[in-house]
């Protein structure tokens, strides 16, 4: 009777287990420790991992990969003639690794503990649930990956009490948090991250460059033939952690194409995911609800060896970022630790391990009768340390309003809708003029990340609801509402915009990334500013505004701007080398 821990992966799976002592990886039927998270259909036949991937290229069209990236979402995937979810597909993956497990082990496996990346938000969590109830897995705790990563990296270095920053570049997933540790207690401080970002877009990004550089549009190319060429760009990506050149080669329409990629080429494609990186890293460090210094930059992840990444973050950093050895396993190994936790086998059980909350979570009001978009009322800021309880007091905004309804959402957006809906609750409160009645609505946030909200009003009546399972709480097309507007936050929107529009945006845009302080003693007042001068029908008025108040967003971005240099987050300032005392001795001479 074992419990075990699973690292669930876009990419690919892994299982510990905690024995004697000591957290163990337990190798799959091939003797491999990693499982690819593939899985191809034919028929009624399922297979998952090494051979489903294989059959990736063969037959891309009946093979399932990086399905991950929808959990949580109503993506269907077709294959073979029939549709899955994304969880049905996990439960695949999952039913495999049990199996094997069990096979190892040589006794039934009655629990486990999944990890998920921070940054999943209620809906892709319940997903991960799910899969493990259609796998008939008992899974009561869900952990964070960066923090299983911390924690195997604290433990089993020994290292001593500091700061470290972990990052969690996986194959379709970035995820930073801060970290520190002091004696038993290892602390989430704050986490960010990307849950579209991985080293599958450095696959993506080396075949547009193969394609234009042999003048072939990827569209044109059949399944079979994307496929096989996505395969040798990552087999590529990964050569040139080792080497300096490699070489790719494609027949297609008897014309004999190839490229020969160097490193640098690589380094160059990788721009504008570096950058993505970057903006993340210092996101979490602006998440950070207080300052800190970091001694440790740890990369874990299986796109944590490449070496054109860490040669980046070394320029950024001015040190080079410590890469765990396999680091591909580092949160696999975490997640055992914690199933020896729950285990409470002895070597572990004093280590306490304290977790945030990764976005915000509030409620949709106004403040004005008149209002006609609803905007946050946060209870919950994002970082807060988790377990967390929060009571809040609204007021009724009509003369003779019977019932107060709390519409409750998950994300950073200034507008309620523009973030995701997790539910609502209704109280009845006693017909009175506007702003008499009062209801209290309380958030209890726990360590799993699961949402309890009560609401009791002014009259007694108390409502009480766990937003455990939104699928079971929203029906399929305000899901489906609900995942769109997610989706499109994360796009960059690219279409003409007046130039009020535009400052609307950046003011929201700030808001999301500021500090809570920013946010509500200064930007807010903005928002609010800007919103009345917008609605007032004096053109003096509106561009007065627009002009004072972009005055003020561009100052406070370059202040915030000039806040984050990466170069100077460390607990004890960097070794300078040779290049950087030539650069001061020519800032000297210009001066
Ligand atoms: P996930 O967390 O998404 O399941 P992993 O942590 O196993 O994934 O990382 C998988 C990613 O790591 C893939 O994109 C793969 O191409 C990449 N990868 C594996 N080995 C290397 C290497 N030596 N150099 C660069 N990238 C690598
Ligand atoms: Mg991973």
């Amino acid at each position: 009777m074992a419990i075990i821990g699973i690292d669930l992966g876009t990419t690919n799976s892994l299982v510990c287990v905690y024995q004697d002592g000591q957290v163990k990886l337990i190798p799959n039927s091939f003797g491999d420790y990693k499982t690819p998270s593939v899985v191809h259909i034919k028929g009624n036949q399922v297979q998952v991992g090494k051979l489903a991937k294989n059959m990736q290229v063969l037959q891309p069209k009946n093979t399932a990969a990086s399905f991950k990236v929808w959990m949580g979402t109503e993506k269907e995937i077709y294959l073979d003639g029939k549709t899955f979810l994304p969880e049905e597909l996990s439960a695949f993956v999952l039913k495999q690794l049990v199996q094997d497990a069990e096979a190892f082990l040589g006794e039934p496996v009655t629990e486990a503990i999944i990890s998920v990346p921070a940054y999943f938000n209620d809906n892709q969590r319940c997903a991960t649930k799910m899969a493990a109830q259609i796998a008939g897995l008992k899974v009561d705790r869900l952990v964070n990956e960066p923090s299983a990563a911390a924690l195997y990296y604290q433990t089993a270095q020994q290292k001593q009490d500091g700061v470290m920053m972990i990052v969690d570049f996986g194959g379709g997933t970035l995820d930073v948090s801060i970290v520190e540790a002091f004696q038993n207690i290892i602390e989430i401080v704050s986490v960010a991250g990307d849950n579209h970002l991985g080293g599958n877009d450095i696959d993506l990004a080396i075949v547009e460059y193969f394609c234009s550089q042999n003048d072939i549009s990827p569209q044109q190319l059949s399944p079979e033939a994307y496929s096989g060429l996505l395969h040798q760009a990552e087999q590529a990506k990964i050569a040139l952690s080792n080497q300096m050149a490699t070489m790719m080669v494609l027949a297609w329409k008897e014309k004999e194409c190839s490229l020969i990629l160097t490193r640098e080429t690589l380094s160059e494609i990788c721009q504008p995911i570096f950058q993505r990186i970057t903006r993340v890293i210092q996101q979490a460090i602006k998440n950070a609800s207080r300052r800190i210094a970091v001694d440790d930059v740890v990369m874990v992840g299986g796109s944590a060896q490449l070496t054109v990444l860490s040669d980046f973050l070394e320029e950024k950093f001015r040190r080079r970022p410590y890469t765990a050895h396999s680091p591909d396993q580092t949160i696999a190994l975490g997640v055992g630790l914690y199933a020896g936790i729950k285990e409470r086998a002895e070597e572990v059980q004093d280590l306490v391990m304290t977790d945030v909350c990764p976005f915000s979570l509030g409620v949709a009001v106004y403040n004005r009768k008149d209002e006609t978009i609803p905007h946050m009322s946060f209870l919950i800021h994002r970082s807060t340390t988790l377990p967390a309880v929060h009571t809040e007091r609204y007021w009724t905004l009509q003369d003779g309003q019977q019932k107060i309804t709390f519409r409750i959402y998950q994300g950073e957006n200034y507008y309620a809708e523009q973030n995701l809906k997790l539910g609502e609750i209704s109280v009845s409160v006693p017909a009175d003029l506007a702003g008499k009645s009062w209801a209290d609505i309380c958030f209890a946030y726990d360590i799993n990340g699961i949402l309890c909200v009560s609401a009791k009003s002014c009259n007694g009546e108390v409502q009480e609801q766990t937003i455990l399972n939104p699928k079971l709480k929203l029906n399929s097309k305000e899901m489906q509402r609900a995942q769109e507007k997610l989706k499109e936050m994360q796009l960059q929107q690219q279409t003409v915009q007046t130039e009020e529009q535009a400052l609307m945006e950046k003011l929201i845009r700030l808001y999301e990334t500021s500090s809570i302080a920013l946010r509500q003693y200064i930007i807010e007042g903005w928002i609010e500013q800007y919103q009345q001068a917008l609605e007032s029908k004096s053109p003096i008025i509106k561009k007065r505004a627009l002009q004072e108040i972009s005055q003020q967003v561009e100052r406070l971005q370059e202040v915030q701007e000039s806040e984050i240099s990466l170069s100077e987050i460390w607990k004890e300032q960097p070794d300078f080398d040779d290049s950087d005392i030539d650069d001061m001795q020519e800032d000297w001479q210009e001066e």
